[in-house]
């Protein structure tokens, strides 16, 4: 394998801890666990913190001087460049989806405490508004590089094929299943590439946040191809060997429903674990409802893998969360 530059700030390996309570509190047929994501540092955590070790890397060594990158309005990924460009010194320019809200709270408030310029794509599509801000920072000679969304490009994506060699060295024997919030496609493309670089022969399900299964499955079995590329490996995915369950999308990105906030109560008050309203409680909401369906065997044990987010938790509109 090629090794590829990286730079270490994560908080790694982040835990993987037992959740007996959570176990027993879904009939106790099933070994719950968590691998903690969300302790991996860098402004509160979560899973582009990974990714941005090799995405920074990079940028450096392109003689980069300002990070960009785009995302919704509660974007843990915007927030978390916006870290990483802080600690080395890269300005950063995030570009956010829509219009500029009445609030400042959760992530948006992190993004202007550590300083990055906001860029408002109002109703021009932010991909438009992306290409532009970046032609104006090279214009201006702000020598700036590209994230994309969810930072999830190949070297990106490597981070979590990293992330799986790294559960595995912790958990013996394997979990059966590992379970986690799937939307870019970067930690996925990372975990099947992984599982198949380290020897990890269960199942990766990915429950989607925001698209298709169809959409999903494609764009990750693609990542993972062109990710094990740049590591110099020549392996083949297909779409239909990615397990991506997209039923659980509710009302759509960031719409908190009863479901998340059922799954979000349920983890706080069985394992004081915090999860966020946007990813891991619609993938813990979708893990909830599959174990009551039945989908997995008794005595079969998953792994959550927890991908941070507990910062959208305080954004305003998410309130009613603290309501019993
Ligand atoms: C970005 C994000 C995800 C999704 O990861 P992808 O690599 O974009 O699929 C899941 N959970 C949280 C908390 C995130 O911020």
């Amino acid at each position: 394998m090629k090794t590829i530059p990286r730079l270490r700030f994560a908080h790694l390996p982040t835990p993987v801890e037992p959740l007996p309570r959570l176990s027993a509190a879904l009939g106790g047929q099933l070994r719950l666990s968590v691998k903690r994501d969300d302790l991996t540092g860098l402004a509160m955590g979560g899973n582009k913190t990974r990714k941005l070790e090799f995405l920074l890397a990079e940028a450096q060594a392109n003689g980069a001087r300002t990070l960009i990158t785009a995302g919704a309005i509660q974007s843990n990924h915007c927030r978390q460049t916006a870290a990483a460009a802080a600690k080395f010194g890269f300005g950063c320019i995030l570009v956010l989806a829509g219009d500029q809200p009445g609030d400042v709270s959760g992530n948006l408030l992190l993004d202007h405490l550590l300083g990055a310029e906001i860029v408002w794509s109002g109703r021009v599509e932010r991909e438009k508004v992306l290409q532009d801000t970046f032609q104006n920072a090279w214009a201006a000679g702000r020598r700036p590089y590209l994230i994309p969304y969810g930072g999830s490009n190949p070297t990106g994506a490597a981070a979590y094929a990293f992330a799986m060699q790294e559960m595995l060295q912790q958990v013996d024997p394997q979990p059966d299943w590992v379970v986690f919030a799937s939307s870019s496609g970067g930690t996925q493309a990372g975990l099947v590439l992984g599982a198949r670089l380290f020897g990890y022969t269960g199942k990766v399900l990915g429950i989607s946040v925001d698209e298709t299964s169809t959409v999903l499955q494609q764009r990750v079995a693609a990542l993972a191809e062109a990710t094990a590329d740049l590591l110099g490996e020549n392996l083949a995915f297909t779409p239909q060997e990615i397990l991506v369950n997209a039923g659980y999308l509710g009302g759509g990105y960031g719409v908190l429903g009863d479901p998340e906030r059922e799954a979000i109560r349920m983890f706080a008050r069985s394992e004081g674990l915090m999860l966020d309203p946007v990813y891991t409680g619609r993938a813990a909401a979708g893990l909830v409802d599959l174990v009551r369906k039945n989908y997995f065997s008794a005595g079969q044990s998953i792994l959550f893998w927890h991908t941070g987010g507990a910062p959208a938790l305080f954004a305003d509109r998410y309130d009613e969360l603290g309501t019993v």
